[in-house]
């Protein structure tokens, strides 16, 4: 938690925003939404100026290293390699860096205030296995890879913004912490985020995800789920002459059908998904193994927790129904255990938080609108211990996401990059604040 105090002055940080913003507009020579109107704390000042221009100027420079950064695999568990070529990029915008135990790579911006920390974090992982081939195509003006939105142009931007920062000569009040963090996909379970904020809590002020393309956004609801895998065992046999024996795939069959027939309120939004199923030996034997992996969501960490249950449930029934109707017992019985891979707590974002403020000014800065969104993200981390954080896309045009076909086009990337640095800049603040 953020101690009260800190709180309270982030809370007039905000509140200088909101005056800021509201002032009403009594001379033509200040014209509202002008560049120079103050709508962030920081952006009239000269070395923020600086660091937005040199996004400007470097735009083909930031595309090259996106596409250099795709073309180095990064599956799940294995993102090493990219972060070595992270930590370079990052070495040589002045920031000493660090590789964590976990493999996240950690560039630090020293600060005025080095007991307090602000985190900008791009994932390395993606959800494609290493067979994939991640060779970037050009087609006009669109680049065409697996990984190239999801999240290249996060990880692109993110030493873009170093960048900037180390040649602008920015120094920070608080310090900065550039993050390329591991497992944000899938089973990575948030493995990165959860062992930066157990390392950094204590010091930890704000996290500013960046997580594909886009400026349409900003998730500050961290949407829980998780992730369960049951299996069924039996004994197994011959299709001919054990016939009659239980059948774990039939088990899992009878559970799935009870399973997928659960009712899930609308409001507070619930789902699920059967996202994989598997077992079996060959077409002519009673297999001795099924498998199931579900993915469960919801607004609501209640209604997650009764999904849960109710998952076991219809498993611990399709089991019971399996053995009744087998005409053969005396060979075994199936057995059954639900194990869960993966857990994303919850948390959202308070709606005065300083954080949130920053965001809205850079919106305005850079005349951009975006909507409040519930998402399961990295961000999920520090939001589920009361942390300040949002996750947001690092500009530009992109999707098929975690598909083949993705896509990105950076013709519109200025707007993010610019509004991720004021971001930043906003909760990092400055050393020394010229008097206004
Ligand atoms: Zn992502």
């Amino acid at each position: 938690m953020i101690a009260p105090q800190a709180r309270h002055s982030a809370m007039k940080q905000a509140a200088l925003w909101v005056i800021l913003f509201c002032m009403p507009v009594r001379s033509a020579s200040v014209p509202h939404n002008s560049r120079h109107t103050p709508s962030t704390q920081y952006a009239d000042n000269s070395e923020v100026q600086s660091a937005l221009a040199w996004l400007t100027r470097n735009l083909t420079w930031i595309t090259e290293q996106q596409v250099r950064l795709t073309e180095i695999p990064a599956p799940p568990f294995q993102e090493a390699q990219r972060g070595v070529a992270v930590r370079a990029l990052l070495a040589s915008s002045g920031l000493e860096v660090q590789i964590d135990k976990t493999g996240n790579v950690i560039g630090e911006l020293r600060g005025a205030n080095e007991k307090e920390i602000v985190v900008l974090s791009a994932h390395l992982d993606t959800v494609f296995p290493s067979s994939t081939e991640v060779k970037v195509r050009h087609e006009g003006d669109r680049l065409l890879a697996p990984g190239i939105s999801d999240n290249g142009t996060g990880l692109a931007a993110l030493v873009a913004i170093a960048r900037a920062c180390h040649e602008a000569h920015i120094k920070p009040r608080r310090t900065i912490l550039f993050v390329a963090d591991v497992g944000e996909e899938g089973e990575g379970n948030l493995r990165g985020m959860r062992a930066l904020v157990e390392t950094y809590r204590p010091k930890l002020k704000s996290v500013i995800v960046l997580d594909g393309s886009g400026t349409d956004h900003v998730t500050t609801k961290a949407l829980a789920s998780r992730r369960l895998e049951a299996t069924i065992n039996g004994p197994g046999g011959h299709s001919w002459s054990d016939f009659g024996m239980p059948n774990p795939i039939n088990a899992l069959v009878r559970a799935s059908v009870r399973f997928i027939n659960t009712k899930v309120p609308v409001s507070p939004r619930t789902t699920f998904n059967i996202g994989q199923i598997e077992g079996g030996t060959s077409v002519n034997s009673i297999p001795y193994e099924a498998k199931l992996k579900v993915d469960i969501r919801s607004e609501s960490e209640d209604e997650l927790t009764k999904l849960d249950s109710a998952l076991r449930e219809c498993i611990a029934a399709g089991v019971r129904d399996e053995m009744e109707s087998a005409r053969d017992r005396s060979k075994g019985k199936l057995e059954w255990k639900v194990n869960l891979l993966g857990s994303r707590p919850g948390g959202e974002l308070p709606a005065n938080s300083a954080l949130l403020a920053a965001l809205r000014a850079a919106d305005v800065y850079v005349g951009n609108q975006s909507r409040l969104e519930r998402s399961s993200t990295d961000a999920n981390i520090p939001l589920s211990h009361g942390i300040d954080a949002i996750s947001i896309g690092a500009g530009g045009t992109g999707g098929g996401a975690h598909s083949l076909q993705e896509w990105y086009e950076p013709a519109s990337r200025e707007m993010g990059l610019k509004r991720a640095l004021l971001t930043l800049i906003g909760v990092s603040g400055l050393a020394e604040e010229k008097a206004r």
